[in-house]
């Protein structure tokens, strides 16, 4: 919900004098006091009231809002005076609860998880099948072993920061027509901290970090797929301020096969069979990841055909059974034939070959042609 203008919520002008704000406040107050207004809503229009005079009424606040509005610096802390009755302190109030909002969470000495990082392994189309063991060098960003992350040298102990006196924020004050405001800010001689490192460590040269090249071993779980990753826990950048590391990711990109083609589970490929076997039929071995099998192929089977091999497909990655290889016929019409193989061609249609097909092709057939002679 936005928020309504001060000004609006009290129904003064900008240019409004104490006396009539207070007036104002004084009015609507009564109106929606929830002791007296038991109508919905009541509490939360006095509320709003109240925080709107609190800010007016303020010189220094009403000129930082006149300034800012509620998208101002202060906004989040003019918001946060809502309820309570609480009366404004300083400044000072304001700031605390402005930095001070995130339980610490900004805080440039409090424990933070160090940063995850992401690796790309391509794999083989059979590795990603079987799964594999794979040890990686990951460069990332390790706590310096010589300074066990402080930066200094050791012995040495970091020293009060003598711009912020340890505080970390430096005050900055400025005369303005409304008033006095202060700008708080993080101190740039300490980044914050409160403590700066005089006797700097040799190995990291103070950063309390060092880029290394990490081996890691990662399992690759059988049946993984492109696109798919492997979360390796408290293998990523080390953490800051004695916080956990972050996770190391492994993403996986998987080369494609020569004529394997893999859907999830399942594996597709093409059978190239020539006319007479098409026709004839045959047993044909056909290759699956899982080794050579013994395919039968009936008498006049047809081109787009397709024979599953039940459970010669991918093991599923989180155990939930396994797929099939889906083997799809293409017959292949010969394109150089010698003089006697066209003389049995022709004798074989001669002799109505071509009649041979099955009912339902034949009608099809005969249907195709009148359409086209217009019949
Ligand atoms: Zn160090
Ligand atoms: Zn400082």
């Amino acid at each position: 919900m936005s928020k309504r203008d001060y000004y609006d919520v009290l129904g003064v002008e900008k240019s409004a004098s104490k006396d009539e704000i207070k007036r104002a406040y004084r009015k609507l107050a009564r109106k929606y006091h929830p002791d007296v207004n038991k109508e919905p809503g009541a509490e939360e229009k006095f509320k709003e009231v109240k925080e709107a005079y609190e800010v007016l009424n303020d010189d220094q606040k009403r000129a930082q809002y006149d300034q800012f509005g509620h998208a101002g610096p202060g906004a989040q802390g003019f918001g946060g005076f809502g309820g309570g009755g609480a009366d404004f302190g300083g400044f000072g109030d304001i700031f605390d609860m402005f930095f001070g909002g995130g339980a610490g969470s900004r805080d440039p000495n409090a424990p933070r998880q160090g940063n995850d990082l992401q690796y790309t392994v391509t794999l083989d189309f059979e590795e990603a099948i079987f799964g594999k063991e794979l040890n990686i060098t990951v460069p990332r960003e390790e706590e310096c072993t010589t300074c066990h992350g402080t930066g200094g040298k050791p012995g040495t102990k970091p020293e009060t920061c003598t711009h912020c006196h340890g505080t970390g924020q430096l005050n900055q004050e400025q005369n303005t027509p409304f008033g006095r405001v202060v700008n708080r800010r993080v101190c740039p001689y300490c980044s914050g901290k409160g403590k700066v490192v005089t006797d700097k460590c040799t190995t990291c040269h103070g950063e309390g970090r060092v880029k290394k090249h990490r081996k890691i071993d990662v399992t690759i779980p059988a049946g993984i797929d492109e696109g798919q990753q492997i979360r390796v826990a408290g293998q990523g950048e080390a953490g800051i301020n004695g916080g956990p590391p972050g996770d190391l990711y492994v993403a996986i990109r998987v080369r494609p096969h020569e004529y394997f083609e893999r859907e999830g589970d399942h594996i597709f490929c093409e059978l190239p069979l020539t006319f007479a076997q098409a026709a004839l039929g045959d047993e044909v071995e056909v290759p699956t990841v899982h080794g050579k099998v013994k395919l039968r192929i009936p008498a006049g089977t047809q081109t787009g055909k397709t024979f599953r091999l039940r459970g010669k497909g991918v093991v599923n990655v989180r155990g939930r059974g396994q797929g099939d290889q889906h083997i799809k016929v293409r017959v292949i019409t010969p394109t150089k034939l010698t003089d006697r193989q066209k003389e049995l061609l022709r004798e074989f249609n001669a002799i109505g070959g071509n009649d041979s097909t099955n009912e339902q092709d034949s009608n099809f057939f005969q249907r195709f042609k009148k359409a086209f002679k217009g019949e």
